[in-house]
């Protein structure tokens, strides 16, 4: 049996940016994500093979924030963070503060596949994708108009505290877990990070352990919310706490981190989980979140709210 979940953010609806049809592109960029993990996982291919196409394909899709379109800086550039673990030998690769990347999800495994370091960034992680001849894009062909005018509102118009991008939650980090026949799972996420955040800024997303994690004894989780948060809970790697030294049900877990803790401390977002028998769970304290599943006894799902 296989199974495969995907995210495309958490948080409140981007207002005038939302219509009925941009709803549908919404759904259908989930479909096409979900789409080609499970051409992967219905044949010989991978939880990490899956993970890895089912985001890139998130990415290289305008409307989510991660790879092209994603959100800016507040100096107008695009600062790209992603990772992905291999549960069945703990393996990770993470990378972040990535300008001229297209797929970070897709250098996080090359990193991973190398071994000799889990998590590269900036200019280093730059000159490893070179080495390996992946080709360096312009941080320009990141940028929709879209992006620049959320900016540019968040700007004119700052909510209390540091950021009004912290009041209102991101949209559109993009996510994945799976478990494949062979009962292996993976995890990946991949994100702009914050609308209007200080350049430099990371978030969970590529931590591995905070916004990421995979291990096969436990479950695979991918996060989404205010990174700030998931990191000081250590999130990700905090459900699968829950279930190696606490023998929590994987629902019980996200239950009590998604809708007690996090709130509690003022934290919002969701993830996205799958367990070792397969089992998905996905939850918010959000108004919505982007998120689809499908197992191979099951049809696929596509939810927002
Ligand atoms: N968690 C991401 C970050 O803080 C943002 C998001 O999921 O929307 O970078």
């Amino acid at each position: 049996m296989y199974a495969l979940a995907i995210h495309g953010g958490a948080g409140a609806l981007p207002r005038a940016h939302y219509t009925a049809a941009r709803e549908a592109e919404y759904r259908d960029g989930l479909a096409r994500a979900l789409d080609a993990g499970r051409q992967l996982l219905q044949g010989e291919g991978s939880a990490l093979d899956a993970v890895e196409a089912a985001v890139s394909s998130l990415e290289d899709n305008p409307l989510f924030n991660a790879g092209l379109g994603a959100v800016l800086t507040a100096t107008g550039t695009v600062e790209l963070d992603a990772a992905i673990m291999d549960g069945s030998n703990l393996r990770a690769g993470a990378v972040a503060v990535l300008r001229h990347v297209r797929n970070p999800i897709q250098l996080a495994r090359r990193v991973l596949e190398d071994g000799a370091h889990v998590f590269l960034v900036g200019e280093g992680a730059e000159r490893f994708a070179a080495e390996l001849g992946i080709e360096a894009v312009s941080n320009e062909l990141f940028i929709t108009p879209y992006r620049r005018e959320q900016l540019r509102e968040l700007q004119q118009h700052p909510g209390p505290g540091a950021s009004a991008a912290l009041d209102e939650p991101p949209f559109g980090t993009v996510g994945a877990v799976a478990r494949d026949r062979r009962g292996n799972l993976a995890a990946a996420t991949s994100t702009g990070g914050t609308a209007g955040k200080r350049p430099g800024r990371v978030g969970d997303s590529p931590v591995i352990g905070a916004g990421t994690y995979a291990d096969n004894a436990t479950c695979a989780v991918s996060t989404t919310g205010h990174g700030e948060w998931f990191l000081r809970t250590v999130q990700a790697y905090d459900i699968a706490a829950r279930l190696r030294y606490g023998a929590a049900s994987l629902s019980d877990a996200v239950k009590e981190a998604v809708s007690e803790r996090l709130p509690r401390l003022g934290g919002s977002g969701g993830l996205i989980a799958v367990g070792r028998d397969g089992q998905i769970v996905m939850r918010r304290n959000t108004p919505a979140m982007f998120r689809a599943s499908l197992r191979s006894d099951s049809p696929p799902s596509i939810d927002i709210y």
